[in-house]
């Protein structure tokens, strides 16, 4: 069952048949897609999740296609880590991981995004889809296209890290690398998307593409039984995750799944690279573009397409934002790895050094339940940790050898003789 009504204009409210529109005729506002939420009211209850198959597609009728999925039907349905370790030295009593840096299968939250873009550009029959990336994009549309058999152009800055230049070769698409930034990368593709009759998906079909991040706040809420976080810290490149986050969470009120106070949403940026965290200290609806200079690249977007959503969300929900600097990023991404097991890349680092400056700030309290949005795994970006995490202690194999070379780690321990 489809409950997509159509396509909306979230300024003028004008509405549009399901095609492919990603801006408004009349007034250039951004397109959103509507759902008919009666009818999933009248057939839909939180008992309609528990016999569903554990990903992304357990709340198909929240997500804009029309047949059944076709695309990422193993993705999603992530870990929400209790995080205990983390919560003790944060001082904090309750604190979750949601860990993208897991997702199936290109470890990060870009398989929610790509699933659903690609069976909505299936639907509305390309045969071709392109994208412009800071590399995780990159990696899962080149993933999915393989195994949808489809045609697939990527569009690339040409600077990226080598673990995400080869997570997406591997899946052999045309890969472009662009001499420029990603702002340069996504304006080519805005006049290439003009030209050529290809899915771009977080261009022409972006209002399908950016649905598929609800399903990283349904699966929170859903994991948490049925109860949204009173605080989560989102990192923003584009600003579209945290929106949808927020829409989720709205969603499920509205659906009766959700009651209690309602969240407060945090953006966390790079240092270098913090437009949308500028606008929000400022409360200001204007996000000022800025030229990224950042270790986190997968968040450098310097004119981000969402920030102005982004901005709105965050300040209407009562958060706030922080930003971390590339030397704030490596210890956090150490320290989640020390503390939970979690190897993520430099985004997740951003993250974490972000909500641990707002919970010394105070603007996190220290008793009210916390989600830390981890979204992208650590083997992608390598390069800034060379050097940072000491090296393996090499020896003979032999006893003699093994003594030698460890003795300060083995005085004090106890032996069988
Ligand atoms: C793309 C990306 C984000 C942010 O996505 P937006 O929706 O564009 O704000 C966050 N983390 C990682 C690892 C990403 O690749
Ligand atoms: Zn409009």
């Amino acid at each position: 069952m489809s409950c997509m009504i159509g396509l909306k204009c979230r300024e003028c409210g004008r509405l549009y048949p399901k095609e492919v529109i990603n801006v408004c005729e009349y007034c250039f506002g951004s397109i959103e897609v509507d759902y008919d939420y009666d009818a999933i009211r009248r057939t839909f209850t939180k008992g309609s999740f528990a016999s569903r198959p554990r990903s992304l597609w357990r709340y198909r009728e929240l997500l804009p296609i029309e047949g059944e999925p076709t695309v990422g039907l193993s993705s999603g349905f992530t870990p929400l880590l209790r995080s205990e370790r983390l919560a003790a030295a944060l001082g904090l009593k309750e604190l979750y991981i949601k860990d993208d840096s897991v997702s199936h299968p290109t470890l990060s939250f870009k398989d929610r995004v790509v699933s659903v873009a690609l069976t909505r550009a299936q639907e509305l029959r390309f045969d071709t889809v392109a994208c412009a990336s800071t590399g995780n994009l990159a990696n899962a549309v080149s993933a999915h296209a393989a195994k949808a058999g489809l045609k697939r152009f990527i569009f690339i800055p040409s600077d990226l890290e080598a673990g995400k230049i080869i997570a997406s070769l591997i899946y052999q698409p045309t890969l472009v690398a662009v001499e420029g930034t990603y702002d340069d990368v996504n304006r080519l593709c805005a006049e290439l998307s003009a030209k050529y009759p290809w899915a771009f998906v977080n261009v022409n079909i972006r209002p399908y593409y950016a649905e598929g991040s609800k399903t990283y706040g349904f699966e929170i809420a859903e994991q948490l039984g049925w109860r949204a976080p009173a605080h989560i810290v989102i990192p923003a490149a584009s600003g579209s995750l945290i929106t949808k986050i927020a829409k989720a969470f709205k969603e499920l009120r509205r659906l009766g799944f959700l009651d209690g106070t309602p969240t407060k949403f945090y953006a966390a940026q790079a240092a270098g690279c913090q437009p949308i965290a500028t606008a929000i200290r400022e409360r200001s609806d204007i996000v000022k573009p800025v030229k990224p200079r950042t270790i986190a690249k997968s968040l450098a977007i310097g004119n981000p397409a969402d920030g102005y959503y982004a901005t709105k969300a965050v300040l209407e929900s009562g958060g706030w934002a922080e930003s971390a600097t590339d030397e704030e990023i490596v210890e956090a991404m150490k320290w989640l790895a020390e503390t939970e097991g979690v190897f993520t890349e430099t985004a997740g680092g951003v993250t974490l050094a972000a909500a641990k400056k707002l919970i010394e700030q105070g603007i996190i309290p220290r008793d009210e339940s916390v989600v830390i949005c981890v979204t992208g795994n650590g083997l992608k970006t390598q390069e800034p940790l060379t050097n940072c995490v000491g090296s393996a202690v090499r020896i003979k194999p032999n006893l003699a050898s093994f003594e030698a070379n460890l003795a300060a780690q083995l005085s004090g321990v106890s032996t069988k003789q």
